[in-house]
């Protein structure tokens, strides 16, 4: 029995070891990809599902390396929280996505908003942070109003007093704020009326059981209920099938996001689309 323990011992150390090099082997080629613009920029339409219009997208980063393949973003994304890369992958998003909406937006009546991804990392310097959102927006002449910011609950609890001001000083400046995976955090909810926020995510695992699981289908509710009293915005993501949209509307949450309308898709596919559907 001794020796089988200690073998499983070693087994598990392996595992660690593996683990660690396989994340170093990450940091290294994810420095040169930033350093060679390699990482793209995906974007998912958000839908109005009460008119079918795009009103904005989520951008989302992809990576496929040369040695190590294509990576997953919550992979590559964790080691470059890790190592501190995450600020310059943030700053490659940012430009990139920046200038291509407000390109598009030159071209349409309504103009999209862009939702950008922020990592809690990124609040260890708030006031920099809100600095360079301002710099880059102007640069990109992408209007405030058309920027959201995408944090976790986790996020506002870090750094929290420089981190809320922060927010409500890029929310003056006219961009909004989104709670993403919303419900899946730990924390009371108090923070909801008094923090700077303008919107709920309700995460997708809550939207996948929605049929089956009677406990899930309440909590989306209660999520869309919470958000109209205090007046939030409800976005709902992860919707792959019609009857999560159906459930979702009979309860009036209109705002969408998921595989039933579109997946992640390169720029030139989101140029498609949202020509077909001014076509229409
Ligand atoms: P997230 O912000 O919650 O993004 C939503 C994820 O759900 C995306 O995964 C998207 O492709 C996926 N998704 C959207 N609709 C559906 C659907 O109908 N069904 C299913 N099964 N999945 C759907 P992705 O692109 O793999 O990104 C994973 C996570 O990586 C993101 O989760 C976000 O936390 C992180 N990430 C991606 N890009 C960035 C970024 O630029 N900055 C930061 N900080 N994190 C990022
Ligand atoms: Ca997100
Ligand atoms: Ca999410
Ligand atoms: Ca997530």
């Amino acid at each position: 029995a001794k020796k089988q323990g200690g073998n499983k011992v070693i087994l598990y150390d392996d595992a660690i070891n593996k683990e660690k090099k396989q994340r170093l082997r990450i940091e290294t080629r994810l420095r040169k990809a930033i350093g060679n613009e390699e990482v793209e920029v995906y974007y998912q339409p958000k839908i109005n599902a009460q008119t079918d219009v795009i009103t904005g997208v989520e951008a989302l980063l992809r990576w496929t390396d040369a040695e190590l393949g294509f990576v997953r973003p919550d992979i590559f994304v964790s080691v470059a929280e890790e190592t501190g890369l995450i600020h310059s992958l943030w700053e490659l998003a940012m430009r990139k996505a920046c200038s291509q909406i407000s390109k598009w937006n030159e071209n349409r009546l309504e103009p999209l908003s862009l939702a950008v991804n922020f990592s809690a990392k990124q609040f260890q310097d708030p006031a920099y942070l809100v600095g360079r959102v301002r710099e880059i927006l102007s640069e990109c002449q992408l209007a405030a109003q058309n920027f959201e910011i995408e944090i976790t609950e986790s996020t506002l609890f870090i750094n929290s007093d420089e981190t809320i001001k922060a927010l409500e000083s890029l929310q003056e400046y006219g961009v909004s704020i989104s709670i993403d995976d919303f419900g899946t955090g730990y924390s009371s909810l108090s923070y909801l009326k008094t923090l700077p926020i303008n919107c709920l995510k309700i995460d997708r695992s809550f939207i996948q059981d929605i049929q089956e699981d009677y406990s899930d289908s309440e909590i989306a509710k209660a999520v869309i209920n919470l958000a109209q009293s205090l007046r939030l915005q409800v976005v709902a993501e992860g919707v792959e099938q019609e009857y999560q949209k159906e459930f979702l509307m009979k309860n009036n949450c209109y705002h969408m996001q998921g595989y039933l309308f579109s997946k992640p898709v390169c720029k030139e596919e989101i140029e498609r689309l949202l020509l077909n559907i001014n076509e229409q």
